[in-house]
């Protein structure tokens, strides 16, 4: 699968674009201002994956905050790059705060709301001017939420009076993409390189994310951020973020993904880096946690004992991951099997590096595990769980413990 080509950025040091690995990112839904919250949540974001962390500046308070959460997180040995989401007074509070701007690794900018008629240009070109001196790239983040009304207006009355009119919809996603082109050409225009604009264009549906995104990236090679804005709760979100991103992503197409998910009230920011790095995990660009492979289970196992066993040593290898990265290089390729009777369980376990068929209703009541392709031995009785565990551990520090060779694809 080739990527396509785009010019590089580098964000703080991560490599958007260029032919770089898929980059994850998410953003906090903390007040900036909250320095104790933001700094929390952006440590637990970066510590699940996120390598480059957004953060909300919407106000003098809370961009008079940023330099103080980035020396906390220094402190703290979190060096993920923070980009700052400005919105309206982004001139004007990256103006005010000049420490702001030094301390973010990126601005983004929002062509729809950066400053509306005479005042739109001259705005925006305070942002690029501010991004110039201090040699930060941006984004350049059109969302249909906000799209610039004025140049959709235009758009509009230009189809209308043509002998073919287009649809609504065709003619809406030519705004956006055109918003995002014409404003990285004034970027350019103002002496910011390629090399320092990265562009989005975010819609909420599906189809029409997938075919802005195709008709973007046909039209320019500015690195590009992938997401699908207001995808939702729970597993709408997550389907709805696939189904889009999966297949951009397949085309080629996307430097770095966002996966914009809704969190069930008190529930975990992480999860959307989760769900980013699984998908391009499941895709085969990337590789962040060991696999876990197991069955769905059906009739012929009543017992719950594999659906326990693989969540637990899912959530083991996730939990150990930001260890194991440093001390086991390649870890994240393994791949472990937890599969519930013997119709595909020693199938599907041969497959894996290190797999387990756990005996089916009325089989003998004996677990073989196999390693690298091969049985090694057989469980049986109540610990069963804790031997594979451990198995699954020895094997970690057997294969990858020994100076492997680096994982290309960290
Ligand atoms: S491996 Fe066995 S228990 Fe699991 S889904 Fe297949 S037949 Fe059912």
């Amino acid at each position: 699968m080739g990527r396509q080509k785009t010019v590089g950025v580098s964000v703080g040091g991560v490599m958007v674009g260029g032919g770089a690995p898929i980059v994850v990112q998410s953003m906090t839904n903390t007040d900036t201002a909250d320095i104790d919250k933001t700094v929390e949540q952006v440590a637990a974001l970066h510590r699940a994956g996120s390598e480059i962390v957004r953060i909300t500046v919407d106000r003098d308070e809370s961009a008079a905050a940023v330099p103080k959460v980035r020396e906390r997180l220094d402190r703290l040995g979190v060096d993920v790059p923070l980009v700052g989401d400005f919105h309206y007074i982004g001139h004007k509070l990256l103006t005010d705060h000049p420490a702001c701007a030094e301390a973010l690794a990126k601005y983004r900018i929002n062509p729809g709301n950066v400053g509306f008629k005479a005042k739109k240009d001259k705005q925006f070109g305070e942002i690029i001017d501010i991004a110039n001196r201090y040699n930060k790239p941006v984004r350049i983040g059109v969302n249909w939420g906000s799209l610039d009304q004025e140049l959709l207006t235009r758009l509009m009355d230009e189809n209308a009076a043509s002998p073919d009119p287009a649809s609504a919809e065709a003619v809406m996603r030519e705004a956006i993409v055109q918003s995002a082109l014409l404003s990285a050409a004034e970027a350019e225009r103002l002496g910011m390189g390629r090399d320092k604009i990265i562009l989005s264009a975010k819609v909420s549906d599906v189809q029409q994310l997938i075919a802005v995104y195709a008709d973007l990236a046909s039209r320019c090679d500015y690195a590009l951020h992938l997401g699908l804005t207001e995808a939702g709760m729970g597993t709408k979100g997550i389907v709805s973020s696939s189904a889009a991103l999966g297949i951009l992503l397949q085309q080629g197409i996307g430097d770095t993904i966002r996966i914009s998910l809704t969190p069930e009230p008190g529930g975990d920011r992480t999860r959307e880096v989760q769900v980013a790095q699984e998908l391009l995990q499941v895709m085969g660009f990337r590789a962040f946690i060991p696999v876990v492979a197991a069955c769905p289970g059906c009739g012929r196992t009543t017992s719950t004992t594999f659906q326990e066993l693989a969540a637990k040593i899912q959530g083991q290898l996730r939990e150990a991951m930001p260890e194991w990265r440093e001390k086991y290089p390649g870890v994240a390729d393994l791949k472990v099997a937890v599969m519930g009777c013997i119709v595909n369980g020693p199938g599907e376990s041969k497959h894996a590096d290190i797999g387990i068929s756990l005996p089916g209703t009325g089989e003998t009541p004996a677990a073989p595990v196999f390693i690298d392709g091969k049985k090694a031995v057989t469980l049986r009785g109540e610990g069963i769980a804790e031997e594979f565990e451990a198995l699954v551990h020895n094997y970690v520090e057997t294969r990858f413990g020994g100076g492997a060779k680096s994982d290309a694809a960290e």
